[in-house]
């Protein structure tokens, strides 16, 4: 039975299959992530090839025959992100995004909000400034990370020690225990006030200005291991970099 779909989506990642063909990711608005035959798109006279570049936002028409795979059908750009293609460190930034959300969000799985939440950050990156120092503490790909949290149901306690509610500042983080802990209750990963503060600022602002809102590196560093030890804890994987704990 042919299951035809179409939907808002965001190419994750594409794997060059055959001669001209492309196994595609996709984060679609209206199935959650999922993968896709795109037949031809490698060729130079491709007309569909600009459209499912990973960090395009599309319109796509997709097919599903037997087996998992869906087929492409047709393509129409809703927002390039050109920007993302004009300096590479944007385009570092975005396949950090990408990446995280490739990993993070489940298959078949639709999440308005995770939708959202990635176009917002591709969007955020592909029109602000570009900044200094590694990709992956880039302040929108770390509000993106915090905010994936949210939209996954997995935001730890982060305001006072979530096992005796004792007042900041606190040492230790435990995705295990939930969030933030003091010396008495528990260790975890250590992280320094600067780290739980500079999270629950990113958690309260919108992405598009939080590249004019740089990090502290100490802080990014923080905000980073956060994020991946509560990945690491609920899904078993870890975000670059980041140490589990
Ligand atoms: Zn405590």
């Amino acid at each position: 039975m042919a299951d035809p779909l179409e939907t808002d989506a965001v190419v994750l990642r594409a794997i060059r299959y055959g001669e001209a063909d492309a196994v595609l990711s996709i984060y679609t608005r209206d199935r959650g992530r999922v993968s896709a035959m795109a037949k031809g798109v490698r060729k130079a006279t491709s007309r569909l090839g600009g459209r499912v570049q990973p960090g395009v936002w599309s319109r796509l028409s997709l097919h599903r025959g037997r087996g998992d795979m869906y087929q492409l059908r047709g393509a129409h750009v809703v927002r390039t992100n050109a920007g993302l293609w004009t300096e590479a460190r944007r385009l570092a930034a975005a396949s950090c995004v990408l990446e995280a959300a490739m990993r993070v969000l489940p298959e078949e799985e639709a999440n308005e909000e995770a939708f959202a939440l990635l176009v917002r950050a591709l969007g955020a990156l592909a029109d602000g400034p570009t900044l200094p120092g590694p990709p992956h503490l880039h302040p929108v790909v770390l509000g993106f990370g915090a905010k994936l949290l949210v939209v996954s149901g997995l935001l730890p306690h982060l305001q006072a020690c979530v096992t005796c509610g004792a007042p900041p500042p606190v040492r230790w983080f435990s995705a295990r225990a939930g969030g933030v802990l003091c010396d008495g209750c528990g260790h975890g990963v250590r992280v320094g006030d600067g780290g739980r503060t500079a999270m629950i600022a990113l958690l309260a602002s919108p992405l598009r200005g939080a590249a004019d809102r740089p990090l502290e590196p100490a802080d990014a560093v923080d905000v980073e291991r956060i994020i991946g030890a509560v990945l690491g804890e609920h899904l078993g994987l870890g975000l670059r970099s980041a140490t589990p704990g």
